[in-house]
């Protein structure tokens, strides 16, 4: 079974093929950021605009990369939401037509679902059950995961994400959008404990997590330090809100594993890419012995490949590919309100 999977519901542009069996075939991604730095911010209506441009040759580079033709795919998936309902709409659109012309069926897939099963697409993929640290740029989330489909909500943000938080703090220390890697590189150059920010909600005995007071408190540091040119001085802000950022993430993850009772840990999301989270969380599964999964880099932000994976996934598990034809997205779609 070749599934044909269509991302498009933030600011990137993804296309893939992935096989039942052999797995991933070939895939294409084009990324905006460079477009919406320029506003600090992405641009609704220049992403949705960007994505009609960038679809068909997507297409025709993973078609080209794989050496296979429209005719083998057997099903469409894409992304209905959650997203910017404009740049969700393009990908529905082209999916849906594609789909309608190739009298083959289509698959919506929920984005986080994408975000939860991507590490499933490295060589040495997780089993089920597991918990999974969900942390992207607008979601952070602790789930179990029984199956796929069997998603459970543990905890989550009251208010900012992780890795709106990256960026927020990152724009505070004069860094372009979105800073979150950025911040993470100047990080470090910087003196550990120089510094020392709150670490919000990380005793509060659930699995919820905080952090607009943190962005908050770098905003403090910035204004009582006055020079926010100076290098020093960023590097070691930057350093000091990693450090307080990652031990809240660490701490509550550990706390959800001996909470689910559970020996696994899947993290995915944009920041799962970053490298102190990594390095932390893998020295506490050393000490506590319990794996750690991540996508490969490329797989933590958004990408076409986890859509197509999540699409067969489903399908095996019993979903039914529904006629091509129907037209819509769902900007807004708690993860839970999925239907197995
Ligand atoms: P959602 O999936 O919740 O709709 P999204 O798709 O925009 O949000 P992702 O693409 O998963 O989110 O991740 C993007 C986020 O990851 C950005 O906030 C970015 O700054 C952050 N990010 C990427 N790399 C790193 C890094 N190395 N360290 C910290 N944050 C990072
Ligand atoms: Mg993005
Ligand atoms: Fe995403």
């Amino acid at each position: 079974m070749l599934i044909l999977g269509v991302e498009s519901s933030c600011d990137e542009t993804g296309i893939a093929l992935y096989d039942s069996a052999a797995g991933l075939v070939a895939h294409a991604l084009h990324s905006q950021v460079a477009m919406h730095a320029e506003y600090g911010g992405v641009v609704p209506e220049l992403a949705s605009r960007d994505h009609i441009r960038r679809v068909v040759p997507l297409l025709r580079s993973v078609l080209a990369q794989s050496g296979k033709a429209l005719a083998d795919v057997d099903a469409v998936a894409y992304t209905r939401g959650p997203g910017l309902s404009g740049a969700l709409l393009v990908g529905c659109a082209f999916a849906e037509a594609l789909a309608l012309a190739l009298d083959k069926p289509t698959l919506p897939v929920h984005h986080l679902e994408g975000h939860l099963l991507s590490p499933l697409l490295s060589a040495d993929p997780p089993t089920f059950p597991f918990v999974a640290l969900l942390v992207s740029g607008g979601h952070t989330q602790l789930m179990r995961v029984s199956a796929v489909g069997d998603y459970e909500l543990l905890g989550e943000t009251l208010d900012d994400a992780a890795g709106e938080a990256f960026d927020k703090s990152a724009k505070l220390l004069g860094l372009p959008y979105p800073g979150g890697a950025l911040l993470s590189k100047l990080a470090e150059a910087g003196t550990p404990g120089r510094f020392s920010l709150p670490r919000p909600m990380l005793h509060s005995g659930d699995l919820n997590f905080s952090f607009s007071g943190l962005k908050t408190a770098v905003l403090t540091l910035v204004r009582e330090h006055g020079d926010s040119a100076d290098e020093n001085f960023r590097a070691d802000a930057a350093c000091a809100f990693q450090e307080a950022i990652v031990e809240v993430l660490l701490k509550k993850s550990l706390l959800a594993l001996k909470q689910t009772g559970l020996q696994r840990l899947v993290v995915a999301g944009g920041v799962g890419a970053n490298r102190q989270l990594r390095a932390s969380l893998d020295a506490a599964a050393k000490r506590k012995r319990f794996r750690v999964h991540y996508p490969e880099l490329e797989f933590c932000t958004d990408n076409g490949a986890m859509i197509a994976l999540a699409g067969c996934l489903r399908l095996q598990a019993g979903a039914v590919a529904k006629p091509a034809g129907s037209f819509a997205v769902q900007p807004r779609w708690p993860l839970s309100d999925l239907q197995r």
